[in-house]
């Protein structure tokens, strides 16, 4: 049987090319494991019945001999990329039933390089969350502590991921979906610049915030997963073409050249775990050993982001939720009249936090109140992006961490939303900024006697996410060494 726990995609992508193992063979294993673990971590909400039939659709190409990256990899979805006729919910009772009718240009890239898909995994319900508490399907464990949140929303795709349940599976990141449960299983998640990666089939939160992104054990599995689903399509008017990638390319890379800059003031904030702050700077301190020149950068609206993310994405989410009427598909339920047909089927649909996020974005949005409040966040997020594009005049990246304290307790922060939401405090600036983000493990810190693992949050200038993933794998090593 294939050690899958040892497996990152470059290294299967050789064993699957000098035929040590098939994709089936895979498959097997990984469809083994799945059923031996998932009952207790919850993190797939759905296995496809078809998976041996793609494994074997993939060992056609790989006996034709097609060269592609991702001929034979297995990848996990998560439960709001659509997948034609398959199940998708983003785990929310109202669309418990939905079949997806049309393939989501990012999986259908994945899909015409080789890739399979093994099922789709548990999420916070439309996303919304930091947790993968608030699902349907219910709550996703860490296997690192099954008594732990594996992080959120994507948190299905990294516990998976995590307890090599797949080899690499795909988020969707508003407000730090990716990186947040990235850092609380113990692998890389990466959130592109917005547009680079086609939101074609992602079902909407905040549809400026919103961006598709890969769960990798590497950097460079990562990367390998990006360069296959980037680039523009027409069907999403915001996806970048080759010609401005090429035009913004930001600076070249040389490791021995390298300034990252450290919003200390930011990152040294009441209410950061100790343990979580003292890793950071150790790893910082282990760079500058390495060559890499750190200075102290000032970002003094950098803390104003988290409170124009919660006027700015429960706006925008307000409006995208209004199509899921009951009447067109998904859920329904019969009211009195035509209208209380809606406010049965939206009040028994969505759960909680969806209808909170619902209540709020209508409020700022709402006659009266949109100046000062929807009107002042978009002021603000122009005055963020100026301010980082600005920093990275001066430094190649920023340096945070991504998370203020390890996985924690399932069940400890669902009574309290703003305890809830400060969860994103270092992962906000990137969606409202719209510029690449990465989080990668950097060590562990142990509670209860269990290590838990935390990440490392590096984020670049808009258009400069190939240069960022040089920099994170250079990164990478340096943490290895340590
Ligand atoms: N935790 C944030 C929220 O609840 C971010 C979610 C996300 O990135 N999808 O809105």
């Amino acid at each position: 049987m294939i050690d899958v726990s040892a497996l990152t995609i470059a290294s299967a992508r050789k064993a699957l090319d000098s035929k040590v193992f098939s994709a089936t063979d895979l498959a097997k294993a990984y469809l083994e494991r799945i059923e031996d673990k998932n009952p207790e971590l919850n993190a797939y909400v759905e296995v496809y019945d078809d998976v041996l039939e793609q494994a074997k659709k993939s060992d056609m190409l790989l006996q034709k001999g097609v060269s592609s990256s991702l001929a034979g990899i297995p990848i996990a979805l998560k439960d709001n990329l659509l997948l034609k006729g398959k199940r998708a919910s983003s785990s929310s009772k109202i669309l418990e039933n939905y079949n997806a009718t049309y393939t989501a240009t990012a999986v259908d890239r994945l899909k015409e390089s080789g890739a399979f898909f093994l099922g789709r995994t548990n999420m916070d319900e439309f996303a919304m969350g930091s947790s993968t508490e608030t699902s349907i399907f219910g709550v996703t464990k860490n296997p690192y502590d099954v008594t732990r949140v594996p992080g959120g929303s994507s948190g299905g795709s990294s516990a998976a991921l995590g307890a090599d349940l797949c080899l690499a599976s795909l988020g969707s990141d508003t407000g730090g979906s990716i990186r947040q449960p990235a850092a609380f299983c113990g692998v890389v998640g990466f959130k592109p610049t917005y547009g680079a990666i086609s939101r074609s089939g992602l079902m909407a939160m905040a549809s400026s915030l919103d961006q598709i992104g890969p769960f990798g054990k590497t950097v460079q599995d990562t990367r390998m997963l990006f360069n296959v689903m980037r680039g523009q399509d027409d069907l999403d008017m915001t996806s970048i073409s080759q010609s401005i990638w090429e035009s913004n390319a930001p600076f070249s890379f040389n490791k021995n050249d390298l300034t990252i800059g450290v919003p200390w003031s930011f990152v040294e904030r009441d209410g950061i775990d100790p343990d979580v702050l003292s890793h950071f700077k150790n790893t910082i301190k282990e760079l500058e050993s390495n060559g890499v020149k750190i200075i102290t950068i000032d970002l003094p609206l950098m803390p104003l982001s988290l409170a124009a993310y919660y006027i700015i994405q429960p706006a925008e989410t307000s409006s995208n939720m209004g199509r899921y009427d009951g009447i067109k598909y998904g859920f329904h339920k019969d009211g009195k009249n035509g209208i209380d047909d809606y406010f049965q089927t939206r009040g028994e649909g969505f759960g909680k936090e969806v209808r909170r996020r619902i209540l709020l974005g209508t409020y700022v949005l709402s006659s009266g109140y949109y100046d000062s409040y929807y009107g002042k966040a978009t002021a603000v997020r122009e005055a963020i992006k100026k301010e980082l594009s600005d920093t990275f005049k001066t430094v190649n990246a920023i340096a945070m961490p991504t998370t203020p304290s390890p996985a924690f307790k399932i069940g400890s922060k669902g009574k309290d939303p703003l305890a809830m939401y400060l969860e994103d405090i270092f992962t906000v600036s990137a969606n409202i900024a719209g510029i690449p983000a990465i989080s990668i493990p950097a060590g562990k810190v142990e509670r209860e006697g269990v290590e838990l693992p935390i990440g490392f949050q590096l984020l670049g200038p808009q258009f400069g996410d190939d240069r960022l993933l040089d920099i994170a794998e250079h990164v990478e090593t340096v943490v290895a060494i340590k």
